[in-house]
C-alpha cells in the first residue's frame, strides 16, 4: 500500500505530509495523538456542575439563533435533555454549523462545560450528530488528537482525517513485527500491529500507556543493540596494542616525582586502566570525574604506561588554552624523564608544523599534546598506542570515532567532567567501560559561594583587593553568547577597563576567544605564574583550567549561565590550599529558572546533585546536547523518566548480540532486515566504516 492509495489524499495534502517527515503509510501509523478526548464520559445535563470540567452530553437541538455583530458574532444552540438545557456557542464556522444541524436533531456535544448563573454553556464544543438520543454507543470512544502543525493547517488535514487514513491502514496493511517473539513475550509488549491499534483506537486509555511502551521499548532496543554491537566489533574483537606491565616511566613518576599521594578514585581508576591495558581487547573506557578530582594525573600515568611499552601516545583538549596547560604540566611533570612531548594546535606555523608532523611521523614524538588539529588526516603516527581524550563532551562522537579508527586499534580513554547520573551512564554510554572516580584530593576546602546584588559591589571590591595583597588571584567571568560576540565581548572589555581604573595597583589582563593563540598563551603563562592578579574572562577558561593559587571567583550576569556551566566555572578556584570564594552576581533580577540555578550552586558543590539538577531543568537532549554525543532523537522515549525502559532494552540488545551478533538465526530475520539499515545509517553517523 503507498500514501497516495489513500482518499482524500490531494496533492497539497501529499506535500504538507511529505514537509512533515510523513511520506509512506508506516510513517503515518508512526504519527502519534499528542492527547486524547475521552468521550466515555457521558454525562446528563442534569448532572452538570460547571466547574470547568470535560464531558459528553447528548441532548436534542431546541433552538440555533445568531447573536452579535462584529467580532462578538456567534451562533448559540442551545439543546435539551430532559427538560435541562445547554447551549453550545461558536463564533468561527458559523455558517458551516449552520448547514450542519437543523432543530430536533439529536447529537453530542463534547467540550468543557462553564456555568453562567444557572445555564451551562461549551464554547465550540466538537459535535456529532446520533441517530437517536442516547445512542452513545458509536460516541463511547477515546478520540485521538494528533499533532497538528501550519502545513496541516493549510492543507486541511484535521485530526479527524488523519484517524481516519490511519483507520485504512491499519485494516489494509499489516504492520510487521521484527521485536523476537521471545522478547514480546517474556516483557509483555504488545504485538506491533495491536500497538498501533491501542494508540490509534484505543478501548481505554491505559491501554495507550501500555503501547507507547512498546514503541519506547523499540526505539531503545535498537539503539542499544547497535551500541552492542559497536562494542562488539570495534572493541571486543580487536586486540589493542599489547602491553606488558608498567614500566620504570610510571613508577618514577607515581613513587619519585608526584608531589602528593592519590586519592582512592584515582588508585581505584589507574587499577582499572591497567587492567584494560594489559588484557588483549583494546580500551575503550570514560572517565567520569567531578571538576578538581584529579583526572589529568590519571591521564598521565596511563600515557606512562603506554610509553614504557613503546608506544606513542596522544592528548586530546578541546581548547588551545587547555591544550597549552596540558603540555606544561606534562612537559613540568616529565621534565627529568627524557620523554620526547610535542604541542600540536591549529595555528601553528607551517615550518614548526612540518617538523612535528615528520617528528610524530617518525615515531621520536612519544607524546603529542593538543587539540582537535590532533586527529586531522594529515597527522600520521609511527605506533599510536593510547589516545586520551579530555573533556570529551566538549567534542562530537565523530571525533572520538577517528580516533578509534586509527591504525592498530589504539587503547582509547575518554574524561568528562560533565557526571550523569551512573546507571544513566551505563546505559546510554554503553559502548564504554565506566570509572567513576569518586572523592577530591585531601585537604581541599569548600568553596564558600554566594549570591550577591550590584549594591554590594563596593564591599567586594574591597574584599577583592585584601584577597590580592595576600597574594591570592582572581577570575571576573562575563558571559560570551555566540550569536551577540561582540556586544558580550563589550562587557568583558568594559568590565576590564572598569576594573584597571579601580585598581591602579593590581595586575589586570583580559582574556577571549578572540586573541591570537600566543596572546592567550602568554596572559595564561602569566596568570599560572602569579604576574596577573585579576583576570577578566569570557568562559574561554570554563574547561579544565587549572591554576591553584586562583581562590576568588566573581561571576558577572550569573543569570544568563547554565548550571553545568556555573559548576566548571566555579570549579577553576578551590584547588589550592587557599580558602576560596565564588560571588554570583546578577546583571539584572534573575527570573524563576535562573534563581533555581543560582540558588542550588550556593547550596551545594556536588557535580552530581548539580547534574541531576540541571538534567531536570533542562531536559535530556539540552542536557547531554544529543547531536554532539552522537545520541539519537528519540522519538518516543525520553531516557530519563524512561529509565527503566532503556535498562531492559539494554539487556536484551546485548543478550541477542552475544547470542546472534549477525542477526543470522531464523527468528531473527525480521529484526535484520529493520535493524541493518538502522545499524547503517548510525554507524556512518559515527564515522565508522
Ligand atoms: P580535573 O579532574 O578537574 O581535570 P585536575 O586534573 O586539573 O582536575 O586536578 C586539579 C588539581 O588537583 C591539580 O592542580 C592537580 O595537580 C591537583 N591534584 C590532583 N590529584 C591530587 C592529589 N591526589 N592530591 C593533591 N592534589 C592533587
Ligand atoms: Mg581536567
Amino acid at each position: 500500500m503507498k500514501l497516495t492509495d489513500l482518499p482524500n489524499l490531494s496533492s497539497k495534502r501529499a506535500d504538507a505530509l511529505q514537509k512533515s517527515g510523513i511520506s509512506t503509510p508506516e510513517d503515518l501509523l508512526m504519527l502519534f495523538p499528542h492527547r486524547y478526548i475521552d468521550r466515555t464520559r457521558v454525562q446528563a445535563i442534569s448532572e452538570l456542575s460547571g466547574t470547568g470540567e470535560s464531558v459528553t452530553v447528548t441532548g436534542t437541538v431546541k433552538k440555533m439563533e445568531v447573536a452579535g455583530f462584529g467580532r462578538k458574532r456567534r451562533l448559540i444552540v442551545s439543546i435539551e435533555h430532559n427538560h435541562s438545557i445547554l447551549t453550545g456557542v461558536w463564533f468561527r464556522g458559523i455558517s458551516w454549523l449552520q448547514g450542519m444541524l437543523n432543530p430536533g436533531d439529536r447529537v453530542a456535544f463534547f467540550g468543557t462545560v462553564k456555568r453562567y448563573g444557572n445555564r451551562f454553556s461549551m464554547a465550540h464544543p466538537d459535535v456529532e450528530t446520533l441517530k437517536n438520543e442516547g445512542d452513545t454507543e458509536e460516541l463511547s470512544r477515546i478520540v485521538p488528537v494528533y499533532p497538528a502543525n501550519k502545513e496541516f493547517a493549510r492543507a486541511k488535514i484535521t485530526h479527524k482525517l488523519i484517524h481516519s487514513w490511519i483507520r485504512i491502514i491499519l485494516t489494509e496493511s499489516n504492520p510487521s513485527e521484527f521485536l523476537p517473539e521471545s522478547i514480546c513475550s517474556s516483557l509483555g509488549l504488545p504485538k506491533r500491529r495491536d500497538a498501533f491499534e491501542m494508540i490509534h483506537n484505543p478501548q481505554n486509555l491505559k491501554e495507550t500507556g501500555t503501547a507507547l511502551d512498546r514503541f519506547k521499548f523499540e526505539e531503545l532496543f535498537l539503539f542499544e543493540l547497535s551500541m552492542a554491537r559497536i562494542r562488539h566489533r570495534f572493541v571486543e574483537k580487536k586486540q589493542g596494542p599489547e602491553m606488558k606491565e608498567p614500566g620504570s616511566y610510571t613508577h618514577r613518576f607515581f613513587n619519585e616525582i608526584l608531589p602528593f599521594t592519590l586519592t582512592d578514585g584515582q588508585k581505584q581508576t589507574l587499577r582499572e586502566i591497567r587492567q584494560d591495558l594489559f588484557t588483549g581487547p583494546r580500551m575503550h573506557r570514560l572517565i567520569q570525574g567531578d571538576v578538581g578530582s584529579g583526572k589529568t594525573v590519571v591521564a598521565i600515568g596511563a600515557l606512562l604506561m603506554a610509553i614504557d611499552n613503546g608506544y606513542q601516545t596522544a592528548f586530546m583538549a578541546p581548547t588551545e588554552i587547555l591544550a597549552e596547560q596540558h603540555y606544561h604540566t606534562l612537559a613540568s611533570f616529565l621534565g627529568d624523564m627524557d620523554i620526547e612531548i610535542r604541542l600540536l594546535t591549529g595555528g601553528q606555523n607551517r615550518k614548526l608544523r612540518q617538523d612535528l608532523l615528520t617528528s610524530i611521523e617518525g615515531g621520536q614524538c612519544q607524546i603529542v599534546v593538543g587539540t582537535h588539529a590532533i586527529i586531522q588526516e594529515s597527522v600520521r603516527f609511527h605506533n599510536l598506542g593510547l589516545a586520551v581524550i579530555d573533556e570529551q563532551h566538549r567534542f562530537g562522537v565523530k571525533q572520538r570515532a577517528s580516533l578509534f579508527e586509527r591504525d592498530g586499534n589504539p587503547h582509547l580513554l575518554v574524561m568528562s567532567a560533565t557526571p550523569i547520573p551512573r546507571s544513566l551512564a551505563m546505559t546510554l554510554y554503553s559502548d564504554l567501560d565506566i570509572s567513576v572516580m569518586a572523592g577530591l584530593p585531601a585537604g581541599r576546602r569548600p568553596v564558600k559561594t554566594a549570591l550577591r546584588t550590584d549594591r554590594k559591589r563596593e564591599e567586594i571590591y574591597r574584599f577583592l583587593e585584601q584577597n590580592c595583597s595576600e597574594g591570592g588571584q582572581a577570575y571576573v567571568i562575563y558571559p560570551l553568547i555566540e550569536e551577540s560576540e561582540v556586544m558580550d565581548l563589550k562587557d568583558a572589555t568594559m568590565g576590564f577597563e572598569k576594573l584597571k581604573k579601580r585598581f591602579p595597583g593590581l595586575e589586570i589582563s583580559l582574556i577571549h576567544g578572540r586573541l591570537k593563540r600566543e596572546e592567550k598563551e602568554e596572559i595564561m603563562q602569566r596568570f599560572h605564574a602569579g604576574e596577573i592578579q585579576i583576570l577578566v574572562s569570557t568562559t574561554v577558561v570554563e574547561v579544565g583550567v587549572d591554576v591553584p593559587n586562583a581562590n576568588v571567583m566573581i561571576i558577572e550576569q550569573a543569570e544568563r549561565f547554565g548550571l553545568s556551566q556555573l559548576h566548571q566555572l566555579r570549579g577553576r578556584i578551590g584547588r589550592g590550599s587557599r580558602e576560596s570564594y565564588c560571588i554570583l552576581m546578577p546583571g539584572e533580577k534573575p527570573g524563576k529558572a535562573a534563581r533555581f540555578r543560582l540558588r542550588k550552586m550556593v547550596e551545594t558543590q556536588d557535580g552530581f546533585e548539580i547534574a541531576e539538577a540541571d538534567l531536570k531543568l533542562r531536559g535530556p537532549g539540552d542536557f547531554l546536547g544529543t547531536k554532539q554525543s552522537g545520541l539519537p532523537d528519540f522519538r518516543y522515549a525520553d531516557i530519563v523518566e524512561d529509565q527503566w525502559i532503556l535498562a531492559q532494552a539494554k539487556e536484551k540488545a546485548w543478550q541477542i548480540n552475544d547470542k546472534d551478533p549477525d542477526l543470522k538465526l531464523p527468528g531473527h530475520k525480521q529484526l535484520r532486515t529493520v535493524f541493518e539499515p538502522y545499524f547503517k545509517e548510525r554507524s556512518e553517523y559515527y564515522g565508522l566504516g
